[in-house]
């Protein structure tokens, strides 16, 4: 990346800019996940926007001065092209306070550099942002403060219980933003489209019409440097107890009324709370397994444990599958396999809706072999629907078309959307408190188990499909 001199970094930012009547305060602000996913976000989203006059303050332990800042901000911003708009003078102004956000003192002093509306994000490790939501309750926060978490929001569901209520000591939940970056996804928030917009789909999706759902979401990346986080987390909390259990939520709810907040988070609650492990049988419809030493398109690969900075004596899973039931009128009987996996050959990240085979196919009509598949791809963003068909060869043998649309990577990426909703004030793409707390309890019998050894640790060679055999 082409490094920006402070007289290129004014000399980006165009035009006067109104003044800031909103801050955006970023803890952990050198960490990775501001500088590859939050600013890049924020930068297109500002680009896209010369409305949204925004002040910038990044802090951390880092002992970095505003020029630095600065330079990441824009450096950031320019990765994504995002130079126009409110994106250069937001660079421009961004200022730096090194802080250890712990102690109060030093949250008095960056929340005092912070003008107008104040929304924190916990860019943090969570075991941090606990530490800094205890010392914030310690004294007011600004009017109107909104606070956006990253995941893992807690480690189980007391912990969850206990950190929203410690939230819900400093503001009320419509402030509290729980980010699960999968909802800011377009292709994710299509679903809500393409299920309440098509008179086609939405009457054949339930236990009468649906065979089984697959949500997966595996990936041909491994540890990319974040041993740290990762080996402490492991697939099944990384992936499926946050992204995937979303995804689900949106493909199972009842159909809201209107698409906001309250609706929408609603519904996704009364979901959330009707799923649980199939059967409730963990041995039975739980598997994980780790890499061991391979090949990903020629690139060799060690295994797992012998990355740097991973403990084996942890077992940490970097693939985890669950079958889940849906246990309500609509869905009851119907099973939903979530699966994510890293440095598996393919990458494959859908979630495919596998319809019931006809009641009966007309005698003679041959070579009936595949259920109708509705298949919404997460990127590639396509959508994709299998239909059984006869001709063109043999006029009475079936085959099977493909129908396909792109859905297009949409005008923000997914931090961009969500960052979108929370300057807006608006909570529908965040997580509500006790949703996250039934994201816990959903996989938390998973967790015993998979502790207490009562479920296998697999291997599978690195640039394979994964572990051989599958939940269903
Ligand atoms: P990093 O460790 O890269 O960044 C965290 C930053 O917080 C570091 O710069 C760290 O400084 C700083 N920090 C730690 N303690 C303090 C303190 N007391 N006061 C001030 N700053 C402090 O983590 P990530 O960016 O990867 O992750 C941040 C959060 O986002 C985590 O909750 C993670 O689970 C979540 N997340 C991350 C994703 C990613 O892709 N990175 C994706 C989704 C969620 P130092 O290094 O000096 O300790």
């Amino acid at each position: 990346m082409k490094s920006l001199t402070n007289h290129e970094l004014i000399s980006v930012a165009s035009g006067a800019a109104a003044a800031a009547d909103k801050t955006l305060l970023i803890l952990g602000a050198s960490g990775d996940l501001v500088g590859r996913l939050l600013l890049p976000g924020l930068g297109k989203l500002l680009a896209n926007d010369s409305e949204r006059p925004l002040s910038l303050v990044g802090s951390d332990t880092a002992d970095w001065d505003d020029n630095r800042w600065r330079q990441r901000v824009a450096d950031s911003f320019a990765s994504v092209g995002a130079l126009d708009g409110q994106a250069s003078a937001t660079a421009r102004d961004a200022r730096y306070l090194r802080a250890d956000v712990t102690l109060q003192e030093d949250l008095r002093r960056i929340l005092a550099a912070c003008r107008g509306q104040v929304i924190i994000f916990f860019a943090l490790p969570p075991s941090v942002t606990l530490q800094a939501c205890r010392a914030l309750a310690g004294f007011g926060l600004p009017k109107d403060t909104q606070l956006m978490l990253e995941k893992p929001f807690g480690t189980d569901a007391a912990g969850a219980e206990q950190l929203n209520e410690l939230l819900l000591g400093l503001v009320p939940e419509e402030r509290i933003h729980r980010v699960d970056h999968f909802l800011g996804m377009s292709a994710v928030l299509n679903i809500i489209g393409l299920r309440f917009a098509n008179r086609v789909f939405e009457p054949l999706m339930n236990a009468e019409h649906v065979e089984r759902v697959d949500i997966v979401f595996d990936e041909n990346l491994a540890l990319e440097c974040r041993a740290g986080y990762y080996d402490s987390t492991g697939a099944l909390v990384d992936m499926v107890q946050s992204h995937l259990l979303q995804v689900l939520a949106l493909l199972t709810m009842e159909a809201p009324p209107t698409i906001n907040a309250r609706e929408i988070r609603e519904r996704k609650a009364q979901v959330l709370r009707a799923t649980r492990l199939w059967n409730d049988d963990v041995p039975a419809h739980s598997r994980r397994a780790r890499y061991s030493a391979g090949s990903i398109d020629g690139r060799p690969l060690p295994g797992y444990v012998d990355e740097p900075g991973i403990d084996p004596c942890r077992g940490t899973e970097t693939l985890a599958e669950v079958m889940l039931a849906v246990d309500t009128w609509r869905w009851a009987g119907v099973p939903f396999r979530l699966r994510s996996g890293k440095a598996v050959a393919t990458n494959r990240k859908e979630a495919v809706i596998t319809f019931k085979q006809p009641a009966r196919l007309p005698g003679g009509l041959i070579g009936y072999e595949l259920a109708n598949q509705l298949r919404i791809g997460f990127g590639p963003d396509e959508l994709s629907f299998d239909i059984n068909i006869n001709g063109p060869g043999e006029p009475f043998t079936v085959e099977t078309a493909r129908l396909r649309a792109d859905l297009g990577p949409g005008d923000l990426p997914p931090y961009g959307e969500v960052l979108r909703g929370v300057l807006d004030g608006d909570p529908t793409l965040s997580v509500r408190g006790d949703t996250a707390e039934q994201c816990w309890r959903i996989v938390e019998p998973v967790l015993r188990a998979w502790r207490a050894g009562d479920v296998p640790l697999l291997e599978y060679p690195a640039g394979s499909e994964g572990p051989a055999d599958s939940l269903m």
